[in-house]
């Protein structure tokens, strides 16, 4: 494990545009307000979903999609520099119209309403390829 204070900075509460891009909007905020650092939740609905979940033993994303209207019954995530640029890590629980669950790892969703809650950090987090998970983790 590797774990460093933080100090909590800025908060800001945000609704997210219609049609928009669910992540992108929180990237948006960060790039706008010049976050390197953040925690988030969110919730709200979307129209469609991308949602990744990671091959462990393949190291690679597999990708689902929904085209259909979910609830985000739950979102978290982080604010970290990817390249030098905000990347929004991102989760959310998603539910149907039966209220039957899915989940994973947010890559993109078309959003219907979203509203966020974010709490930036004095450090900045960077992301570095690391090599046993071959993911983007902090340094
Ligand atoms: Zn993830």
């Amino acid at each position: 494990m590797d774990y460093r204070e933080v100090t909590g900075k800025r908060e800001f509460v945000a609704r997210l545009g219609h049609g928009a891009d669910w992540r992108s909007e929180i990237e948006s905020l960060a790039e706008d307000e010049g976050v390197e650092s953040a925690w988030f939740v969110a919730m709200g609905a979307v129209q469609d979903a991308d949602v990744w979940f990671y091959d462990q033993d393949e190291k690679e994303y597999r990708e689902v999609s929904f085209d259909e209207p979910l609830e985000v019954a739950s979102c978290v995530g982080n604010v970290s520099l990817l390249d030098g640029e905000p990347f929004a890590h991102t989760h959310a629980v998603l539910s149907r119209q039966s209220g039957q669950a899915l989940a994973g790892h947010l890559d993109s969703a078309t959003v219907f309403a979203g509203e966020v809650y974010m709490r930036t950090f004095e450090e900045p987090l960077v992301r570095e390829h690391d090599e046993p998970t071959e993911l983007d983790l902090w340094l």
